[in-house]
């Protein structure tokens, strides 16, 4: 092309001669009739020039993403009040991306992107709330692990979960967030904090052998909500996000230390970046997932390693889809590099000069769950354009904060990107026509884990009858709808109910009538045991969702609950329709005869629930009970044995073992059960009292009067219990 104003097919302006016309297009390794393609990035060459074989080649590979950390909160990046010391002593040490950007400001697309070096419409995931990546997308892990490396991710957020489908490639991958005794929060089951996480990190990375090593570590600390721990809460009052920033930072100390400690940190080549920012209130945004302004855009990208100099500044755009193929070369992998969209930003990092690339994002949030408009978003150099009904532009270079919209002045900019622009949609549609839509669902708890961290499902009736409003017009109200969804979980997981049904109440008086509000508030009437509204919540959700089988579950259980047998056998049957093999279907449909006085059928359906759901104490509890009943007491025993193994937490499961052991007979056994219940529910009067029974009946008079006042103890009113204490003495 040649220099001059002119337009090129990607939209791309050349009129100031700012950069060198010669490597402008959107890659310069193919011929011009191949823009076209290049734009939309399917069928990329990755061919930036090898590392020379002179630099040396970082042995292991560590990458940490911190999520939603806003590249301006870094000190390196000119942040003067937050202190990041480790992330600035890399960026000393290492190569530091002055302008690095991300695709779409979601966790789990935009992980992906970063990973598979592709596009969220290539890679197949635009959301929180997806089915896994498919099998064929090639991902960095399986690549490193083909080639020898022990691989090993440690997750922070269940959106990042196996389910996501980035655990290819990955011999260990912890994704568990229940561990520990801090339960009590329904949060915490859905999110780790990061000293955890960073701490079976730094583990696994020092643990002995000399193969090559790939670890990523997610940290979740700086995604709200925003609970910095001390000394960050104190130092840092008023502005929790910048105390969880400076907590991220600290967990990025203790893994240099800790590679020092374990002598790989020379070896290692280190990145550390973010899968996006976070609004901070800048464009009335709080959070993150619905703009695609630079807040959340941008992010910091950190380098460092064998071969790059320390101070390294690479000051064109770079890419999240650029990370996997530079890090394939960096390893001296580049020809196992598949075909990606992103480029190999290694030979800059040795310091060869290299063009600016154009970066696209996207956000499918207003549309997908609002019916309102999609957005997308170009940036070339300074220059970014965003696609709206009222398109936006912006010089970031004269005006990094996006406050001052250029589309009146400067027309044919704005012309030419917003063809660039639309020619890419038109990419991504043939794209789609050809792989077609998502076929598998999401799992259903999952929804709800997902919901609590503020995220929700596409499945909302939205998208049909999408009105194409400007997300700029519509940010008050997506904030208040997000805010009270978002309580509304929490309030119901937390056991207010009545605080949560009024929060989705307030949704549907603003005209939400999304299936999660439905849904949910359900769950709070049967909190409530408000049954049959329950059950008018319920059938709406499932209007909206009809696949959603917890919906059906939930059903089927308001409906025994309010004595409607026959409604809650339908129910389950509706939902065996779409989930054959569902437990917790099966369960019902158990529950139903046993209500209905059909006790075969009941056990029937209790066994093959137990087969299904190996690890399910609670079917094992009702399966015992049920032969308990039908004088099968040797079965029953064998079922509440297996109970108490899965869950000896658990009381009441205890005691049902005790009443089976001592009702046969086996008074020794019974009283060690009942014992067991009591150590676990020392404010049990019931269990106490089977206690002393079981003691009485062996003739252990001291024991046992030790336990029947154990039981007077907890509840004076207990006249069996001073009835016995009476025939003890
Ligand atoms: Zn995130």
């Amino acid at each position: 092309m040649k220099n001059g104003r002119r337009q090129t097919a990607d939209g791309r302006l050349n009129t100031d001669g700012r950069r060198q016309t010669a490597h402008s297009g959107f890659r310069s390794c193919l011929p011009a009739a191949a823009i076209v393609a290049i734009a939309f990035g399917l069928g990329a060459c990755t061919s930036s020039p090898p590392a020379p074989a002179a630099v040396s080649v970082p042995k292991h590979v560590v990458i940490v993403t911190i999520d939603t950390l806003r590249a301006d909160r870094v000190g390196v990046y000119g942040n003067a009040t937050v202190a990041t010391p480790n992330l600035d002593r890399l960026a000393r040490e290492g190569a530091m991306a002055e302008h690095a950007a991300v695709h779409v400001p979601l966790t789990r697309p935009s992980h992906i992107s970063l990973f598979t070096g592709l596009y969220p419409a290539e890679h197949g995931i635009r959301d929180n709330v997806s089915p896994p990546l498919a099998g064929k997308v090639p991902v960095l892990a399986e690549i490193l692990q083909q080639n020898g490396f022990r691989t090993g991710a440690f997750v922070s957020s269940i959106v990042l979960s196996k389910q996501s489908g980035l655990d290819r490639g990955f011999a260990h991958y912890s994704d568990r967030f229940d561990v520990g005794e801090d339960d009590a929060r329904f949060l915490n089951t859905i999110q780790k904090r990061g000293d955890a996480t960073m701490g079976e990190a730094t583990t696994w990375l020092g643990e002995a052998g000399s193969a090559r090593r790939f670890a990523w570590v997610h940290l979740y600390d700086p995604h709200d909500p925003y609970e910095p721990p001390e000394p960050y809460a104190s130092r840092y009052a008023g502005r929790p996000y910048d105390g969880e920033v400076a907590w991220s930072d600290e967990l990025v100390g203790r893994l240099d230390a800790a590679l020092a400690a374990a002598k790989l940190r020379d070896d290692t080549l280190l990145v550390v970046t973010s899968d996006h920012g976070e609004g901070l209130d800048e464009h009335q945004e709080a959070v993150h997932g619905f703009f695609v302004y630079e807040t959340t855009l941008a992010v910091p990208l950190l380098i460092r390693g064998p071969g790059i100099a320390p101070g390294t500044r690479l000051t064109p755009v770079v890419r999240s889809v650029d990370v996997m193929p530079t890090v394939l070369d960096l390893l001296g992998l580049a020809p196992q590099t598949p075909t990606v969209s992103g480029r190999s930003l290694a030979a800059a990092l040795h310091g060869a000069p290299i063009d600016d690339e154009p970066t696209f994002a996207e956000s499918l949030v207003p549309l997908v769950h609002y019916g309102w408009s999609d957005l997308r978003a170009l940036r070339d150099g300074r220059w970014k354009y965003i696609l709206a009904p009222r398109p936006e532009l912006y010089d970031l270079q004269e005006d990094p904060g996006e406050r001052q919209n250029l589309i009146e002045r400067e027309p044919q900019r704005a012309r030419a990107y917003r063809s660039g622009i639309e020619q890419r949609l038109r990419q991504e549609q043939a794209l789609l026509r050809e792989t077609g839509p998502a076929a598998a669902s999401v799992p259903a708890d999952l929804l709800e884990k997902l919901g609590a961290l503020g995220y929700v499902s596409s499945a909302g009736p939205a998208a049909a009858r999408a009105s194409g409003a400007d997300p700029k017009d519509k940010i008050e109200e997506y904030q208040i709808v997000n805010t009270l969804m978002r309580e509304g979980l929490v309030n119901l997981r937390e056991g207010r109910f009545a605080v949560s049904y009024k929060g989705f109440q307030q949704l549907f008086a603003r005209g939400i009538d999304s299936f999660e509000a439905h849904y949910y508030a359900a769950r709070a009437l049967v909190g409530l045991k408000r049954m049959r509204e329950a059950a008018t919540h319920y059938e709406a959700a499932l209007e909206k969702l009809p696949a959603y089988t917890a919906a059906y579950v939930g059903l089927a259980e308001v409906y025994l609950a309010d004595g409607r047998p026959n409604l809650a056998l339908d129910a389950v049957r509706r939902g065996l329709k779409v989930s054959p093999d569902d437990p917790r279907l099966v369960e019902r449909e158990g529950d139903v005869a046993r209500h209905t006085g059909d006790p075969v059928a009941a056990v029937r359906a209790y066994e093959r629930v137990a087969q299904l759901a190996p690890k399910d104490a609670l079917v094992r509890v009702k399966l015992g009970e049920l032969f308990r009943d039908l004088g099968r007491s040797a079965d029953a025993a064998r079922l509440l044995r297996e109970a108490v193994q899965l869950d000896p937490d658990t009381a009441s499961y205890w005691n049902s073992l005790g009443m089976i052991l001592a009702g046969n007979g086996d008074l020794a056994a019974g009283e060690q059960a009942f014992r067991e219940a009591g150590t676990r529910d020392g404010t049990n009067a019931q269990y106490a009292y089977n206690l002393g029974l079981a003691l009485a009946r062996q003739n252990k008079r001291v024991e046992a009067e030790a336990a029947f006042r154990r039981a007077l103890e907890i509840n004076p009113r207990f006249a069996a219990a001073r009835q016995q204490l009476g025939a003890l003495r």
